[in-house]
């Protein structure tokens, strides 16, 4: 773990960011009638350096999302004993590298395959507690993203059928859904998938109430707002938590 001091300068850059991010959730909590604390955030570290981590630790963040598992691991290393400190999955799991996955992190936001369920039922440790996952789903029908198919309805019911098949995996637990629509120039644009999620959640709770989905696992910083007004409950932001990404890892 780095003994080294966190870096000042960063620290009240983010806990700055922090209060507008949490000011603005409060406010459109209230707009639309959510109850208060009902969204919680995941802060995306990708391509961000140990030293911003570990800043945005000290001005309070907790859960850090990350997309590669191996620059995951380093960070892990680096900061693991902070206390508190926890980790999401958020980015697609190649297969070669779900052993890496399978154990350290808190949830896996990007399960999009049952074979990758698999996988991790096979390099999970005995003893733990079942992996919390979110099935990412793919309700814009961008060739480009990643997830289950999920913009037709048509494809609802064997979405179902899967969730069904993977109650049977039990070092993964199903708690929700999540997904990345495109980048747009204007947020309301991703309105529209940000409600098909929640009505796929809907739709699969009506067919399985006894194991309802909670969670929404949608909205970044360019669009966390809307995602909000549409029933996310855990938003992602890299940028408008911690700045800038460097381009290159
Ligand atoms: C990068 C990323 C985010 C955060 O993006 P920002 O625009 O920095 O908020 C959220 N979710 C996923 C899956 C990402 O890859």
């Amino acid at each position: 773990m780095t003994a080294v001091k966190p870096n000042q300068q960063i620290v009240e850059k983010i806990s700055a960011r922090l209060k507008s991010v949490n000011a603005l959730i409060a406010e459109t909590l209230v707009a639309c009638g959510r109850p208060a604390g009902s969204v919680s955030l995941v802060a995306v570290s990708k391509r961000q350096p140990v030293e911003v981590v570990q800043a945005a630790w000290a001005a309070g963040l907790r859960v850090f999302g990350e997309n590669y598992a191996e620059e995951a691991q380093l960070k892990m290393e680096a900061l693991g004993e902070l206390p508190g400190i926890e980790w999401d999955m958020i980015g697609h799991v190649q297969s070669r590298k779900a052993h890496l996955v399978a154990n350290g992190f808190n949830r896996l936001h990007s399960l999009d395959s049952e074979k990758l369920a698999h996988l991790i039922e096979k390099f999970r440790e005995p003893g733990q507690s079942p992996l919390e996952a979110f099935l990412e789903i793919n309700v814009s029908g961008e060739a480009s993203k990643s997830g289950l198919p999920g913009w037709q309805e048509a494809d609802w019911p064997g979405l179902n059928t899967l969730l069904i098949r993977l109650e049977e995996i039990r070092s993964i637990q199903v708690s929700g859904l999540m997904t990345m629509p495109p980048l747009q120039e204007d947020m309301q644009e991703n309105r529209v998938f940000f409600r098909r999620l929640r009505e796929l959640r809907d739709y699969l709770n009506e067919q399985r109430p006894e194991r309802a989905l909670r969670e929404l696992s949608m909205g970044t910083s360019s669009d966390y707002p809307v995602a909000i007004e549409e029933g996310a409950t855990i938003i992602r932001l890299g940028e408008a938590l911690l700045g800038p990404r460097p381009l290159n890892k």
